[in-house]
């Protein structure tokens, strides 16, 4: 007997069939004698309906009235399946986060969880109840609902797993689990049985987004036993998300090609090769929140040099905008850029063993005849940046290259 957090998103709570359907997996394993702590999603497409409608009487909504708004789908969620498990015979009772008292800071719409209260739900557990948490909100010091940010009921499941030092967190999803790539670009890839915690950070900032990457943070720092699995399939393993290199599973080098088509890069060229350039072209970029990726700077020639760096492609003209209207201060010859770029990383923990992999990687996709534009590479991922139409192409070769297509 355990104590499992079970988190299903949108999808999964769609219609009430599959909501009926959840309340029959979580009655599975009541009848298993497992505790079980349920945290839904809203209905599939409802928090963004409810977006749009707060955008129709305010153009920019109020932050703290948005958070009233949009925390509602999950309100409903609760209700709908706390009843499905009752109609079958399953004590559940349902609570919003304020209930619990999921305590937030006050950043309304990326609140963080700052402590969870454990006594209520306890007392449901102990009584044979199913808990059944809103996801996506918190409450602050003052009693405003607040939510965690788009994709926030992963974040939620993983937290209240942590506070309840539950056995295991399930991630139900509309995917049986992570794979080697994404299906819709290489019909060969596969599920990965297990991969690190490190690499599933990597793999979720780089643009899988099976994970709110806050929730995998989360469970990292917790030591959460995280496993994410299909709620449409009655059996499987999913993906489990291990802490370390355990020898005895799959060996594979290379867990991963992770890939990411929302980026533009920004070139300063002819800069003055003095200390304080790349804080005089990067601060402003940052005061204005913007989040810089991949940065490159050249050896200076005849006391100049060019500069490169990536931003989000929503955020290409405003970086663009601020860097011309710093220009002639920071004495650049010219700015340019180009919001056709993409980038594809290999990733893997086995790669702090072995050699060659960025060899393998830049040999294969020169064989392609594709030009890298840029290189970064930390401890257990290598990244280029590439023009975007090459991206389908070096994904699928880069797959082959590294035999994630075989089954080990
Ligand atoms: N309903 C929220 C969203 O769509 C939270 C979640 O589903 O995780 O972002
Ligand atoms: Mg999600």
């Amino acid at each position: 007997m355990a104590l499992i957090v079970q988190k299903y998103g949108g999808t999964s709570m769609g219609s009430p069939e599959r909501i009926r359907s959840v309340a029959k997996r979580v009655a599975r394993y009541r009848a298993q004698g497992h505790d079980i702590v349920v945290v839904v999603s809203a209905m599939s497409g409802e928090t963004n309906r409810l977006i749009a409608l707060a955008r129709e009487i305010q153009a920019q909504p109020d932050p703290r009235e948005l958070d009233v708004v949009i925390s509602t789908g999950e309100q409903i969620t609760i209700g709908l399946l706390a009843m499905a498990l009752k109609e079958i015979g399953v004590d559940a009772r349902s609570y919003t986060g304020t209930q619990v008292k999921i305590l937030t800071d006050t950043a309304h719409t990326k609140a963080r969880i700052q402590h969870i209260d454990e006594t209520a739900m306890r007392a449901d557990l102990a009584a044979g109840r199913v808990v059944v948490v809103a996801g996506f909100q918190g409450v602050d010091a003052d009693g405003n609902i607040t939510t965690l940010g788009r994709g926030g009921s992963d974040t939620t499941g993983v937290a209240l797993a942590a506070a309840l030092k539950a056995d295991e967190c399930q991630i139900y999803t509309d995917v049986d689990g992570v794979y080697t790539t994404d299906p819709r670009v290489v019909p060969e890839a596969r599920r990965l049985k297990t991969v690190t915690f490190e690499e599933m950070l990597e793999m979720a900032s780089l643009g899988s987004k099976v994970l709110q990457i806050r929730s995998v943070e989360f469970a990292g720092k917790y030591k959460v036993k995280l496993r994410v699995l299909s709620s449409f399939q009655e059996e499987g393993d999913g993906t489990l998300i291990t802490f370390e290199e355990d020898e005895a599973m799959e060996k594979a080098i290379i867990s991963g090609i992770a890939f990411n088509r929302d980026e533009a890069r920004i070139n300063v060229i002819g800069v003055p090769d003095k200390p304080g350039i790349a804080y005089q072209i990067l601060g402003p970029v940052a005061d204005a929140n913007v989040d810089v990726d991949v940065i490159i700077q050249n050896v200076g020639q005849d006391g100049h040099t060019d500069f490169s760096f990536t931003v989000p492609r929503g955020d290409y003209q405003r970086a663009l905008g601020i860097l011309e209207s710093v220009q002639s201060h920071i004495g650049a010859k010219s700015i340019s850029g180009n919001d056709k770029i993409c980038k594809v990383s290999v990733v893997g923990v086995g790669m702090r063993s072995h050699v060659g992999i960025a060899s393998t990687m830049f040999r294969t996709l020169a064989e392609e005849g594709i030009n890298i534009q840029m290189i970064s590479t930390s401890e257990i991922k290598i990244s280029v940046v590439l023009d975007e139409k090459y991206l389908e192409l070096a994904v699928r070769v880069l797959h082959k290259a590294f035999g994630l297509d075989q089954e080990i």
